[in-house]
């Protein structure tokens, strides 16, 4: 159970999911601006902001930047727009997670309890050692990484995906396994996780056709190994 603000100007998307929420025995306050959403985060506690990116008042990146400014409560867009320009600026903006419109109730739950699991995750002591694949260095304690002494800015999910890999060197991860423990989910589509493996490459200087620390095997999973030219 968790206590949640709706951020949704449309009265029909709203009452929707405030009623699909409160059965999933949530507790639920909702606005329909964002200027009324900073005042709800200011006065309350929410586990969770469900943010409609189309608001009369403020333009989405904005509002985020304003709730970023106040609050560092999970902050899941919902989206009309599949436009993966605009949500990988917005996961750099500080947005937890995505959801494009229209979705099921099943998986805005999915990912809220994924947000939630990895923020509550977040206040208990992470393992403290960095791991080193090559000149590549993570640090889950700090939620630093660095590729050969230089920082990385990844987004949490990216850093999640990595940090995972990375704690694996050379094991071949499968992709149902990255999805239960990088996205807690028992299912999704290899989609997903083929668009964060490729922002991830981006950021590591690869592509899938030159890979160097990051081998997808097609049907089979992903692995994460030191490139051939640093391995003894
Ligand atoms: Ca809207």
């Amino acid at each position: 159970m968790a206590s949640v603000l709706v951020v949704e100007d449309d009265q029909f998307v709203r009452s929707a999911l405030i009623r699909q929420l409160t059965e999933a025995s949530h507790t639920v306050r909702s606005v329909g601006t964002a200027l009324e959403a900073l005042r709800e985060v200011a006065h309350f506690r929410f586990d969770v902001v469900i943010l409609d990116l189309g608001l009369p008042d403020l333009d989405g990146s904005e509002a985020l930047k304003m709730l970023r400014g106040i609050t560092d409560v999970p902050v899941i867009i919902a989206t009309a727009r599949d436009d993966e320009a605009e949500i990988v600026r917005l996961l750099h903006a500080g947005a937890d997670d995505y959801l494009v419109k229209p979705f099921s109730v099943d998986h805005l739950s999915a990912r809220m309890a994924a947000v939630l699991r990895r923020s509550r995750a977040a206040g208990e002591p992470p393992p403290s050692r960095a791991l080193r694949v090559g000149g590549l260095t993570v640090d889950p304690l700090r939620r630093q990484a660095e590729l050969d002494g230089t920082p990385l800015d990844l987004t949490r999910r990216e850093f999640d995906l990595l940090a995972f890999l990375a704690g694996r060197p050379g094991v071949v991860v499968p992709r149902k396994e990255l999805l239960a423990e990088v996205w807690q989910q028992s299912y999704g589509d290899d989609q997903t996780i083929d668009v964060h493996l490729s922002w991830l490459r981006r950021k590591l200087g690869e592509t899938a056709a030159r890979p160097r620390y990051l081998h997808t095997l097609r049907g089979v999973g992903v692995k994460l190994e030191p490139p051939v030219e640093t391995r003894p």
